[in-house]
């Protein structure tokens, strides 16, 4: 009823010759089952690793170049920024641009977020690929049962798997989904050479995990809208995003100080960073961006608890804190 779990590093020759697996950095069967999963639910064909940074890591050393000018979605996961800041040394340039419009006639490479964490846009996806260059979709959020980016033109789909696709927080890997066979290989060799491989374990609960995803989103996105539209009411709170689906939320309390007040004050939700798992989670993003987003925005992934519940905690929350 499972796939089975094979962790091994590397395979007997068949005949002297390298059978379909010779060594794990290469390729395993654990790793295959679960790519065979993910491609079917993104429609192409994926790609695992170790974390989804890796995974940006690998498309960038893919498809860019030294002097490539990348256009980021503002406001989309502030990890992507930092890492490709972090690359400007070796060449990469990239601007900020505002995802639901048109991305700069200049660029290389267009890299969206659907929808960006924790701002919560959605990018114009036609104006994005109308450009006629590589398109990147990071749709963790959106997860593939409401957007399969490759069916809209994109070239990669990209996910943090350590989200909702493993939903349990007990995973942390990445995944690139590509339609092109060519783009595929590049892919696959920049993996085989990095050593930017997943493990058979890390597969496997991933495989495990995507067993629950529909049922899972399912209910974190009826929790999510209901508890939207509470907060949307609730005096404390001046800002709303939710983009109608989904789990993630993002709202903003009165500052820097509030925010942190109600993070602390939660009891059933935890007060923690990521999102997409069964748990509920909260934190203040302002301590990890900085500048980049208000200082009293809220980040609230809604797991799997009674929605009546977290609403519970969110108020009391609140109303400890807006007296
Ligand atoms: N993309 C998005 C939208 C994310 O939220 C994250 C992590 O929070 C990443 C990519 C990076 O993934 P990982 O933490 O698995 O490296």
């Amino acid at each position: 009823m499972t796939t089975p779990l094979d962790r091994s590093a590397s395979w007997p020759f068949e005949n002297g010759q390298a059978g379909r697996f010779s060594y794990s950095r290469a390729d395993h069967p654990t790793g295959v089952a679960c790519e065979e999963a993910l491609g079917e639910l993104d429609g192409g064909r994926a790609l695992l690793f170790p974390s989804g940074t890796a995974a940006a890591m690998a498309v960038l050393l893919t498809l860019a170049r030294p002097r490539s000018t990348i256009a980021l979605a503002e406001g989309a996961y502030y990890g992507t920024s930092v890492l490709f800041r972090h690359l400007e040394p070796w060449g990469i340039r990239f601007v900020e641009y505002d995802q639901t419009g048109a991305p700069p006639s200049d660029a290389d490479l267009v890299w969206v977020e659907a929808p960006s964490n924790p701002m919560l846009t959605m990018p114009d996806l036609d104006a994005a690929t109308a450009l006629g260059v590589p398109v990147v979709c990071d749709s963790t959020v959106a997860t593939p049962l409401t957007l399969r980016p490759l069916d809209r033109g994109c070239d990669v789909a990209l996910h943090s798997a350590t989200k909702y696709l493993g939903g349990h927080d007990d995973v942390l890997a990445g995944v690139v989904v590509v339609h092109d066979d060519d783009l595929y290989e590049r892919l696959h060799t920049t993996r085989r050479l990095t050593g930017m491989v997943a493990d058979a374990d890390t597969a496997w609960l991933l495989l495990r995990g995507l067993e629950t995803l529909e049922i899972r989103v399912a209910r974190q996105s009826a929790s999510a809208g209901e508890i939207a539209r509470r907060l949307g009411e609730h005096p404390a709170v001046s800002i709303i995003r939710y983009p109608g689906f989904g789990g993630l939320i993002s709202f903003d309390v009165a500052d820097g100080a509030a925010a942190l007040r109600v993070e602390q004050s939660v009891r059933l939700i935890t007060n923690s960073t990521s999102l997409g798992g069964t748990r509920s989670k909260l934190e203040s993003r302002h301590r990890w961006e900085g500048d980049r987003c208000p200082p009293g925005l809220l980040r609230l992934s809604v797991g799997l608890e009674e929605s009546d519940a977290i609403w519970a905690d969110l108020e009391q929350a609140l109303a400890a804190n807006s007296a």
